[in-house]
């Protein structure tokens, strides 16, 4: 055992370390009562892993103060508490569902009630449990991919592959997608539906108008998202930021 880690090294006290507790050598060897030796991470590892993954995010600052405690859901429409209710289900249930086909979730709907809100709460609990999630706002998204044409087999293949892929308002702007949004998003989309790889998907667009922009695009969300999908319908009443 290397016991110097233990109690400290006299040599070492006037060093300052970023983690006191383990003096960065991020852990410890412990013996069982068999004598046989194993290693324990200290808790720097995982606020490490956790300063990493949000960093490469892309979830801005504004966004990583969302949580759900911070969200205004006491006497909202039923349908936005439904919301917040099946978000919070969502993380709550995600290792055990992280690997299905019905491992993702779709909050679709009116504008201004709260589902990037939401998604963003998912997106930071799942981020504090160790879970890589990759933020897409759609039209920020796509001008940076339309910006450098080299690198985009690059990017699309990183949103194939993130653990968790946060796509912001699909086929938010113009009244059609471009073809080449719908060919990037179905390359995005197939890959993570044949891999079971999880995708948080907020949207003014039903699965129905996703479905007339490109069927086998929409269906498959549906399919994924069939568990924790919420489509909010109802008038400008919902919108909270006109109230
Ligand atoms: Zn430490």
């Amino acid at each position: 055992m290397k016991t110097d880690q233990l109690n400290g090294n006299a040599n070492q006290t006037q060093q300052s370390f970023n983690c006191e507790k383990c003096k960065d050598q991020e852990g410890w060897f412990y013996r069982n009562e068999e004598g046989k030796e194993y290693w324990r991470d200290c808790e720097c590892v995982m606020k490490k892993r956790i300063e990493r993954i949000m960093k490469s995010s892309h979830i801005t600052e504004e966004f990583q103060k969302k949580t759900f405690g911070n969200f205004d859901h006491e006497g909202r429409p039923d349908v936005v508490v439904q919301a917040f209710q099946i978000a919070r289900k969502y993380v709550i249930d995600y290792r055990s569902i992280k690997q299905t086909r019905h491992n993702s979730v779709a909050l679709l709907g009116r504008p201004g009630c709260g589902k990037t809100h939401l998604l963003m709460a998912v997106s930071n609990n799942l981020i504090q449990k160790g879970v890589e999630v990759v933020y897409f706002p759609w039209v920020e998204g796509f001008n940076e991919l339309k910006s450098d044409f080299d690198r985009v087999e690059e990017r699309i293949n990183r949103l194939q592959r993130a653990e968790v892929l946060y796509i912001d308002d699909m086929f938010k702007g113009r009244k059609e997608p471009t073809d080449f949004q719908k060919e990037q998003l179905f390359a995005i989309i197939n890959f993570r539906y044949l891999e079971n790889k999880p995708i948080l998907v907020s949207s003014e667009k039903s699965i129905a108008e996703m479905c007339e922009f490109d069927e086998a695009i929409g269906s498959r969300i549906n399919e994924m998202c069939r568990d924790y999908k919420v489509t909010i319908a109802g008038g400008i009443e919902l919108n909270y930021r006109l109230q």
